[in-house]
């Protein structure tokens, strides 16, 4: 999974049921799973499911609490209603709800099949607290867009996970499915009728289904064929647009990976959201072994919107290597409804997050100083978590607190433990081995189907390599002494370095040092958690200063875009006055505007660089 923070302000200024088939024992028959997009009722659709005969008294039904890759609870059959249980008359059985996702349905022997409603998650994101993240969601739009994350759709019953499932989709004649799940042709099938196959419950839910009028590209990355289906209401963005980047870009990831992955088809399932507050608005994407969902904004410039696809995408892809191939027992037989946590969130999401930068300087689509750049960023926003904190210790335990709230550290910490690993690696192997040869000796170990034991991993990582990679995972990953990126850096020659940069008043390039607040009647406030110019500092501002007027106009989305166009004019003579809200406290801030600088810390190349750091570097950035 990869969250973006897109920063919103900015993307604003800147622009049936055969009786025969019950005879059949639950085990032999398949999941019969029928999902009606045509009539879409008050924006819910309707779905069946027809197993086989039970032998039990009572049965359970469960909607997943949790999917590989979110790491968070997201209770999924909240979004469920109208549930019945039929039996073969059509009669109504007695069901017992017993929590969000679990429905208990008594005098099973006589089960036919269940019906649901269910409700997407898009429309109720901006109102709900601890919404489902947009790229794990549904949604449910008549007649236009379906996103058929199907563990939002189809359930399972107790024991019976790994019996085969029939998904048969009735579909608005317009629309076209871009998905990884195997399709049947069957002869006399309905017309606008979908049917889909999977060998077990995880397949169905490994093989979203996105559901548009035609927009998709098709193209080969050596023996992977890609397809790209995007979603744009407004028209803004074809498929064929966004076509090339991402076949630059997966070119070299393939290039980059060499032999290690095995997949022959790859979709990218692309929904760009309107921003409006019944539309997604968590952006980013969720991996699987075949395909992603990516949620962005269609706002967003053509340029920026390919750089988030590169860097999401790219992100998502590497997730074959891990979890997909390399993965613990808890990932391979993942309880949805009660599920254990690793402790490898440093590999899955950190190596993952780091393949998805060291390959772009690979592979030459970024320079030097962009790849040190990225992992300033990521130092630097590592800063807003614990750097205290067990990396293991965290990641099994990341559905609590405090963990949890640390969760989005594995894109920061997590990407520069490994890059510290990879660093460590390759001076200890005179610059031939790293973090890539690592993942590929443990694919080749583990697999796809493999699983190793979760205790077990480091200890298989210090026997494959060197015992100062024990000491680096004992101080720095299982225990919590923060890492001194300095020290790694070293070794290749290269040192933080702080330098003042010219900054404007407002916004460091692209990005704002102040943002707005959508439900408190789009007030406008001072950015948390980053480094403000020298303007905001020398007036005395503080992060999550609540910004109430400037220069006695009184200050909110409309009113600061114009006060934003005078700043490129201003010189530093000019006087503001602006009132801030700090708290319960009103402070009144003021003074010349000045020369707006930041201090910013950059990586560079130390001066006296020795023959060895040097062909460390190279070793470590050329692969
Ligand atoms: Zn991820």
């Amino acid at each position: 999974m990869k969250k973006l923070i897109v920063v919103f302000f900015l993307t604003i200024i800147v622009y049936g049921c055969g009786s025969s088939k019950a005879l059949l024992s639950v085990e032999k028959a398949p999941m019969a799973v029928s999902i009606d997009l045509v009539n879409v009722n008050d924006d819910k659709v309707l779905v069946s499911i027809d197993p086989g005969a039970f032998q039990e008294d009572m049965v359970s039904f469960y909607i997943p609490k949790t999917v590989p890759g979110t790491y968070s609870e997201d209770n999924y059959g909240k979004y469920l209603e109208g549930f019945k249980a039929l039996d073969y008359k059509g009669n109504e059985l007695t069901v017992n709800k017993t929590d969000d996702n679990t429905w208990n349905i008594s005098n099973a022997r006589s089960l036919d099949r269940i019906s649901y409603y269910v409700n997407d998650t898009y429309d109720t994101e901006n109102e709900v607290k601890d919404a489902v993240f947009s790229p794990a969601g549904t949604n449910i739009l008549a007649n236009e867009n379906f996103v058929l994350n199907l563990h939002g759709f189809v359930g399972y019953f107790k024991g019976l996970k790994e019996v085969p499932y029939v998904l048969t989709v009735t579909r608005p004649s317009g629309l076209t499915a871009t998905t990884s799940l195997k399709e049947k042709e069957v002869e006399g099938l309905a017309a606008n009728t979908d049917l889909f196959t999977a060998n077990r419950y995880f397949e169905v839910i490994d093989n979203p289904i996105q559901y548009t009028e035609p927009n998709t590209e098709t193209f080969q990355i050596k023996d992977i064929a890609v397809t790209l289906s995007v979603y744009s209401p407004n028209g803004t963005y074809t498929a064929s647009t966004l076509k090339d980047r991402m076949q630059e870009m997966m070119t070299a990831q393939k290039a980059f990976l060499g032999d290690i992955d095995g997949t022959k088809e790859y979709n990218i399932l692309l929904y760009l959201s309107t921003m409006e507050p019944s539309d997604a608005s968590g952006f980013g994407a969720l991996e699987h072994h075949t395909s992603t969902v990516v949620v962005l904004p269609e706002a967003m410039p053509q340029d920026r919107l390919e750089q988030a696809m590169v860097d999401v995408v790219s992100h998502e892809f590497f997730h074959i290597v891990t979890p997909l191939n390399i993965h613990s027992e808890e990932i391979q037989y993942f309880d949805f409804n009660d599920p254990k946590m690793s402790e490898h969130l440093w590999m899955y999401e950190g190596t993952t997050e780091y393949f998805a930068n060291i390959f772009q300087i690979q592979q030459g689509l970024i320079n030097e100083e962009e790849f040190y750049k990225r992992m300033m960023d990521k130092t630097n926003n590592a800063k807003a978590y614990d750097d205290a904190m067990s990396f293991t210790e965290m990641s099994k335990n990341i559905l609590e607190e405090p963990y949890e709230k640390n969760y989005a550290n594995v894109y920061e910490k997590g990407a520069l433990i490994n890059m510290a690993l990879d660093i460590l690696l390759r001076e200890q192997s005179n610059g031939e081995k790293g973090v890539l040869w690592l993942m590929k000796e443990l694919s080749k170990k583990y697999g796809k189907m493999t699983p190793f034991k979760d205790d077990e991993l480091i200890d298989e990582i210090v026997a494959m390599t060197y015992p100062e990679v024990r000491t680096f995972f004992d101080t720095h990953v299982i225990g919590n002494t923060p890492i001194d990126y300095g020290k790694f850096l070293a070794k290749v020659g290269l040192t933080v370095k702080t330098i003042e940069k010219e900054s404007g008043y407002f916004l460091n390039g692209e990005i704002p040092f102040i943002d707005v607040n959508q439900s408190e009647g789009n007030s406008i406030f001072v950015r948390k958690g980053i480094e403000l110019n020298s303007f905001f500092n020398d007036l005395g501002a503080k992060g999550g200063d609540v910004i109430k007027s400037i220069n006695d106009t009184s200050i909110n989305l409309e009113a600061i875009r114009p006060i934003i166009g005078q700043s490129f004019q201003w010189n530093p003579e000019t006087e503001i006055k602006m009132i801030v809200q700090r708290g319960e406290e009103e402070i009144t801030l003021e003074g010349k505007v000045g020369t707006p600088v930041l201090q910013v810390e950059t990586i560079v190349p130390m001066e006296n660089v020795s023959p060895k750091q040097e062909e460390l570097r190279k070793a470590w950035l050329k692969g």
